[in-house]
């Protein structure tokens, strides 16, 4: 999962180590300190999609 800020450059992924809770919480806590609006992206599967034809 990938959150990140509309407003600013704040951003979170659970590449860095965060669990997606752990992501989820800490955007909350932007929001509510900032009233900056995040939005969310699920990062795609591991395993990408390749259509070679
Ligand atoms: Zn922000």
């Amino acid at each position: 999962m990938y959150i990140y800020c509309l407003e600013c450059g704040w951003k979170i992924s659970t590449d860095n180590g965060y669990t997606e809770q752990e992501a989820s919480e800490t955007a909350i806590e932007h929001f509510v300190e900032t009233g900056h609006a995040v939005e969310s992206l699920r990062l795609p599967p591991p395993v990408a999609l390749e259509s070679s034809g």
